[in-house]
């Protein structure tokens, strides 16, 4: 607010040296947002909070609703009743985008757009800086991956012939995905992954079979996921996008929070460099600890049609809160933070690679091998499944962990029948039919620390022996004991006597 004149004017007041001082001071900061618009990409080091503050609410006094003599006679001047409102937002009121695209200027609100563009373009260059690499612009939509998935499939609908209702996708036993395709209107073919070792992998014959069977003109997309619950391994996403390319028929990636992972990144890139992708869909929260409500579409820079649709096609304005609780991040984050964060998630999946093995080993179970999951890690439940009635109670073992404040776990005993949205799982929960081993899942996400994991594998213990007990107590000790053998085996333990 200060300018020349301003300055000048105060040294009437106050000492010229210290004014001086003073407004070196003001300017270092002002230089952080010329830097940030010259760049257009993530500041070295990120900023602080207070220059992130002075920089939203410079920005906000740039919208029509925060100038001093505005009158606003409209039906949408962004009056905002509650104060409390008011200030959680910055005053930025206006939302972002017009009907016509949700990437348009607001011509009320000068710097509601100003910082709803910079975002998409921080967000690429933190994208890319993570391993997306030839990626073209990325859109950030205010809601999570579903509903994102829905718009995305149908822009990709809106272009492939009317006949191509179907969507080839490769099971990954998470809901939101079969109401993304179903809300679409969309038909769900269910192709399963296939199983290799304990891994489950792209079935990638199966997914012709089912292109083929249905017929390429029928077929709207294939979808794959990258990131997704052990033991499922991320999809061959490049070995689909050529295929897709031979067959011509889409393919969308759900991306969900792959962004956090190299390996996972490196083969989405591989896959819009060597085939065909239209549009990769990730969650803001899962990837940049951000408060739930946001996703990023983005697609490699030589297909960009449908990320240009969906901005198009968003019917109206949009809340600009997830954007902003992206900006605030990644300029708070900066690029070292961000990669920072990104070394130190890799780090971690290592450590609770180790600990979780060394852990669960004296318990008589084993980790599960998945090379091609970066991120979540399956733990066997074998020998404690023969431990309870009917090997289903296993499931009990995640409200054991749940009431000792793990959360994030998930236990998975086989033969669940689930339906979703009308379409019918066998064994759902472990994204095939019949996986043979009950196991439960833990996953080094981004923000997870080393001391998350000791705290888990603490837990984890104590409940493994609340388990055995429990189990003896239901008067099958004689197993119990048995158990003990066999799982002082597994582990490599001579207790000596007999
Ligand atoms: C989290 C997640 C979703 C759902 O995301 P929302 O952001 O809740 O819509 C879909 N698919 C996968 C693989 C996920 O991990």
């Amino acid at each position: 607010m200060f300018s020349p004149e301003a300055y000048a004017l105060a040294e009437g007041l106050v000492s010229k040296a210290y004014i001086n001082q003073g407004s070196q001071a003001t300017a270092r900061r002002s230089k952080l947002v010329t830097s940030l618009l010259s760049e257009r990409r993530l500041p070295k080091d990120g900023w602080d909070d207070h220059s992130i503050e002075s920089f939203l609410s410079e920005a906000a006094m740039m919208d029509s609703n925060n100038f001093l003599d505005n009158v606003g006679v409209g039906e949408r001047e962004a009056r905002v009743y509650s104060p409390l409102v008011a200030r959680r937002h910055w005053n930025l009121a206006h939302g972002i985008g017009r009907s016509g695209d949700v990437a348009a200027e607001q011509p009320k609100a000068a710097g509601s757009s100003l910082l709803n563009k910079l975002t998409n373009l921080l967000v690429a260059d933190a994208m890319r800086i993570a391993g997306l690499e030839d990626m073209g612009p990325a859109l950030v939509l205010p809601l999570a991956t579903g509903m994102t998935l829905t718009l995305v499939l149908l822009a990709v609908k809106s272009k492939r012939p009317k006949t191509a209702t179907k969507v080839v996708w490769c099971r990954l036993d998470q809901k939101t995905c079969v109401k993304a395709v179903l809300s679409a209107g969309l038909e769900l073919v269910v192709v399963s992954p296939k199983l290799v070792g304990d891994q489950l992998c792209t079935d990638l014959d199966a997914v012709r079979a089912a292109v083929e069977a249905a017929g390429p003109a029928n077929v709207c997309c294939v979808v794959t996921s990258t990131s997704c619950f052990a033991p499922r391994a991320g999809d061959a996403c490049s070995d689909v996008a050529k295929m897709c390319a031979e067959l011509d028929v889409g393919h969308v990636v759900n991306n969900a929070y792959g962004v956090q992972a190299t390996a996972l990144c490196k083969e989405v890139t591989k896959a819009w460099r060597r085939g065909r992708v239209d549009a990769v869909v990730q969650s803001t929260d899962k990837n940049f600890m951000v408060p739930v409500g946001g996703a990023v579409v983005c697609s490699g820079k030589g297909n960009t049609e449908i990320v240009d649709a969906v901005r198009k096609s968003y019917p109206g304005r949009a809340s600009i809160s997830p954007v902003l609780d992206l900006l605030i991040t990644l300029l708070s984050m900066g690029s070292h933070g961000w990669q920072r964060c990104l070394e130190d998630r890799g780090d971690v999946y290592g450590y609770m690679r180790t600990k979780l093995g060394e852990c669960v080993g004296e318990f008589g179970e084993r980790l599960l091998d998945t090379p091609g999951n970066p991120i979540s890690i399956g733990v066997s439940l074998e020998t404690h499944a023969k431990l309870s009635e009917d090997g289903k109670d296993v499931s009990f073992f995640g409200s054991m962990l749940f009431s000792r404040c793990v959360s994030g776990t998930r236990v998975v005993a086989p033969g669940k029948r689930q339906d979703v949205g009308g379409v019918v799982f066998d064994g759902f929960g472990a994204s095939h039919d019949a996986y043979p081993v009950p196991y439960f899942t833990a996953a080094a996400a981004l923000g997870t620390t080393r001391e998350d994991v000791d705290r888990f594998c603490a837990q984890l213990r104590k409940c493994f022996k609340d388990f055995r007990k429990k189990a003896a107590k239901r008067g099958r000790a004689g197993d119990g004991d048995a158990l003990d053998a066999a799982a002082d085996r597994l582990a490599g333990v001579n207790l000596g006597g007999s």
